[in-house]
């Protein structure tokens, strides 16, 4: 594995990338650098987009409310990685804040929570599981933030679901058997995923069937013991890299 910096403050920016450029670190960037860690004028941070790569920068100059990061060599350049959107039923908060974490080290490409008949949370707040992305992505080096997707129902989803996008269902109802040999049945090769994880409360019957009946779905069991949302996001992320995903 390629190892890198991860003794220099890592921050995500949304401007463009490129030697000599300067980026205006946000309010919240600031405080946290200046105050936080206390850096001075000149030390180095790491910025990404999740589009040019990482990039040496050091702090510039500083008004009261402004700090310019001034943007020095690269030093990686972008990666991409796995196609694999990850839907899931979204859940309480502090649960959901952690799946969006983990779902983002394990290198998802896009996160689409999908609203089930038993989804307990009432509402989606999209900005903050954009924000946890992104805070995953800054503590684990990863350069390529998964974008979300508005919050959308089951039915939609599945009604308008992408023939060439390979869905894989996990599913505590399906037999218990290699999960290794039910993935080596996907296709092979590397083609577009979606992995599915329901809500706390599990699929309604009738959900169920209309997720089997998607073409070419592949049934996913996690092993013989229920496991919560968030810890199955994690153990089938980690079978799907290993068997269809960059761990090969
Ligand atoms: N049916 C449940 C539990 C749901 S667990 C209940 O009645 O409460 C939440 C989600 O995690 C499920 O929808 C499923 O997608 C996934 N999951 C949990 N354990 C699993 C297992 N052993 N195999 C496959 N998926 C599992």
């Amino acid at each position: 594995m390629s190892r890198y910096d991860f003794t220099t403050q890592r921050l995500y920016v949304e401007s463009d990338l490129g030697a000599g450029g300067v980026v205006a670190a946000t309010p919240d960037q600031m405080n946290y650098l200046c105050n936080v860690l206390r850096l001075k004028d000149g030390d180095p941070v790491l910025l990404f987009n999740g589009r040019h790569g990482e990039w040496r920068a050091r702090l510039g100059t500083r008004s009261k409310r402004a700090l310019a990061l001034d943007v020095g060599e690269q030093t990686r350049p972008q990666e991409g990685g796995p196609d694999i959107d990850y839907l899931f039923a979204p859940l309480k908060r502090s649960r959901l804040d952690y799946m969006v974490q983990k779902a983002t080290e394990m290198g998802v490409a896009r996160l689409r929570p999908v609203l089930t008949r038993r989804t307990i949370a009432e509402r989606v707040n999209v900005e903050r599981l954009a924000a946890n992305a992104v805070e995953a992505a800054e503590q684990c080096g990863i350069l390529r933030v998964p974008s979300v997707a508005p919050p959308e129902k089951l039915g939609a989803v599945l009604a308008n679901w992408d023939s060439g996008r390979r869905l894989i269902f996990c599913d505590e109802d399906a037999e218990t058997t290699s999960p290794l040999a039910a993935l080596g049945g996907a296709g092979g090769g590397s083609p577009p995923l979606a992995l599915l994880i329901g809500p706390e409360g599990g699929f309604a019957p009738e959900e169920r069937s209309a997720v089997l009946a998607v073409p070419g779905v592949v049934r996913l069991s996690l092993g013989p013991r229920i496991l919560r949302a968030d810890t199955a996001a994690v153990a089938a992320l980690a079978l799907v890299n290993a068997c269809l995903g960059d761990w090969r």
